[in-house]
């Protein structure tokens, strides 16, 4: 959002700083989701690598060590841009996609959260919550 704002293409009147939510951190391999400030970085050094390495194995292939310390799963997922490389692993491996609001927590395939390119089924009222990965067999194969 920030390069955004910095180009002057976008002129938000308020801005939330949700980045110390820690409810929004870390991976819970058990419950098998993974919180949205979960950052590029904690995800190429994660012990998630045991059983979903595709997300693992692309961390490090995105931008630069500065950007993968910052950057995290939820920004990337609602800005939704087709060329970054995690649209394509949430779509590979059917990631589902909780939004919550104070009405409660839905749960959307990548299809039904990807409306079209930068747009999202977001609502103006909902917050993305965390994605849930799928733990895959012991060696899954994609070469
Ligand atoms: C120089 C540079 C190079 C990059 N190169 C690559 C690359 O090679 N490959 C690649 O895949 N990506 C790349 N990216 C994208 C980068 O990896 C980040 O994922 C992306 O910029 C999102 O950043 P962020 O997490 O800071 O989200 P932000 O910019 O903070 O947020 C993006 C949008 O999502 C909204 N948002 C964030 N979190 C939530 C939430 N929990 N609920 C609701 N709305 C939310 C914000 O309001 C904003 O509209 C690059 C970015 C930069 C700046």
């Amino acid at each position: 959002m920030l390069p955004i704002i910095n180009m002057r293409l976008a002129h938000p009147e308020v801005l939330i700083d949700i980045s110390g939510l820690q409810v929004l951190t870390g991976i819970d391999v058990v419950g098998d989701t993974l919180g949205v400030l979960t950052t590029h970085r904690m995800l190429e050094t994660t012990q998630l690598r045991a059983v979903c390495p595709l997300l693992t194995d692309l961390a490090p292939f995105i931008a630069l060590l500065a950007v993968r310390f910052r950057g995290t799963r939820g920004g990337f997922l609602v800005h939704a841009d087709p060329s970054a490389k995690w649209s394509m692993a949430v779509a590979t491996l059917r990631t589902a996609i909780e939004l919550a609001s104070s009405a409660g927590v839905r749960r959307l395939s990548a299809e039904e959260f990807f409306l079209r390119m930068l747009v999202t089924a977001l609502a103006p009222d909902e917050i993305l919550w965390r994605v849930a990965f799928p733990v895959l067999a012991p060696e899954p194969v994609w070469r």
